[in-house]
């Protein structure tokens, strides 16, 4: 089944074709219908399965008729690049229409979004917290609002903003049509969607099971190894890479180091300036940098569709963590490697992994490494720290790793 069965406005099958979207994806196929006809809808897909579009095109066919200059159609995302992203296909879709969209964040001034609102754009794509502020000021009118997207829902839901989301709805009309997306339903999400979802239509994509365009490798390292090899690996790798790191920390002086090798490597972390986020991106984006190491607050919804590599330099958190990473390469079809470095602390992680993929991982080892290659020795210690204060234990004791690892929780 094509775009052309679900009857867009040649001004929206304009925007299609300008993107170059020959067919509709399943995402595409299961919601647009029910979106067209005003129902509410709970779609369980993750980024990267075209989910913008499933609900840009129907909003933007919604929204040619009726008033203008005043804000119908409102998206709520987790993070600035998400925003920015869903903005952009709402221009690239309804680049004909005349329709005009604004993005709403924190970490830059608020003066030209006021300004855009007060203009009045039809289409709002904001994140939760600074559209709050904008709402308690007044530079944000809802009262006009036919449609909302809660996207990426249970991401928001990590982060902290369930609260101001609940805040955002209590001020908007109750008379509306409203759609949500997540890429996983934990119990919160469910509640929040039961209570705001009038006899939604469900839609699911394979949620948990990442993109079939991807393949998963391990690569079993020591720890003090990683680096070693990962310069190995990219020198064969080639192509578009991106690093995911644990700590913002890691992921920014991981970008250094390859830096310092001579490769043209950039990071992507909560550190940074909203502009020096911008710029990273657009590089990374534009081939200006080949490599970007992204910690995963950060990487939410990258949408780079040129892609080719993931490597996991620290294995993530959770399995839902290793499915969004995962998703930022073979994108829309095209097909991306997925690397995974594994230490011995993280085969319960794997195993989870694997369990949700259904399939085990295949391990590998590169061809020509020195995986014997021993630490390096630590710096001499001062005599105080090689002679604990009595009744203290030895810092490389039982004690001392345990307050390392523990230390290492508490600050990713
Ligand atoms: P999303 O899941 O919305 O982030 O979309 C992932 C990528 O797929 C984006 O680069 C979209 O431009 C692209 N895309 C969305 N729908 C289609 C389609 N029907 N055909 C080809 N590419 C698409």
């Amino acid at each position: 089944m094509g775009f052309t069965s679900f009857n867009f406005d040649a001004k929206i099958t304009a925007g299609i074709r300008a993107l170059g979207y020959s067919k509709p994806t399943p995402i595409q196929l299961q919601a647009m219908a029910p979106v067209l006809q005003g129902r509410d809808v709970l779609g369980l897909a993750q980024t990267g399965t075209g989910k913008t579009a499933a609900f840009a095109l129907p909003i933007l066919q919604r929204l040619l008729t009726g008033p203008r200059g005043v804000t119908r159609a409102l998206v709520l995302a987790p993070t600035r690049e998400l925003a920015e992203q869903i903005h952009d296909a709402f221009q690239g879709l309804g680049r004909q229409t005349g329709l005009r969209s604004l993005t709403v964040y924190g970490g830059v001034g608020p003066g030209p979004q006021i300004s855009g609102l007060r203009g009045g754009c039809e289409i709002v794509v904001a994140c939760p917290g600074r559209l709050l502020d904008h709402m308690q000021h007044g530079a944000f009118k809802p009262s006009r609002l036919e449609a909302l997207v809660i996207d990426e829902a249970d991401r928001m839901f990590d982060m902290g903003f369930l609260p101001d989301i609940r805040r955002i709805l209590k001020n908007l009309p109750a008379h509306r049509q409203t759609l949500l997306f997540s890429a996983t339903m934990p119990d919160d999400i469910r509640k929040l969607a039961h209570e705001i979802l009038r006899d939604p239509v469900t839609v699911q994509v394979d949620h948990t099971v990442p993109l079939a365009t991807v393949s998963h490798a391990l690569y079993p390292v020591a720890e003090h190894l990683k680096s070693a090899l990962l310069t190995k690996l990219l020198a064969q790798a080639g192509g578009t890479v991106l690093i995911f790191a644990r700590t913002k920390h890691r992921a920014k002086r991981l970008a250094q180091r390859l830096h310092d090798q001579g490769l043209d490597a950039t990071s992507l972390q909560g550190n940074l300036s909203q502009n020096r986020r911008k710029a990273a991106l657009e590089g990374f984006r534009d081939g200006k940098f080949s490599i970007m190491v992204a910690t995963d607050i950060a990487s939410r919804g990258i949408d780079i569709s040129q892609i080719t590599h993931v490597i996991n330099f620290d294995v993530p958190d959770t399995t839902d963590a290793y499915t969004h990473r995962i998703g930022r390469t073979g994108r829309a079809a095209k097909t991306g490697d997925a690397f995974t470095f594994v230490t011995h602390e993280d085969e319960a992680m794997v195993r989870d992994i694997e369990r949700a993929l259904g399939a085990k991982i295949e391990r590998r080892k590169l061809e020509g490494f020195d995986y014997s290659a021993r630490q390096p020795a630590a710096p001499a210690r001062t005599a105080h720290h090689a002679h604990p204060e009595p009744g203290k234990k030895p810092a490389g004791g039982f004690h001392g790793r345990f307050s390392r690892f523990r230390f290492r929780r508490r600050h990713r």
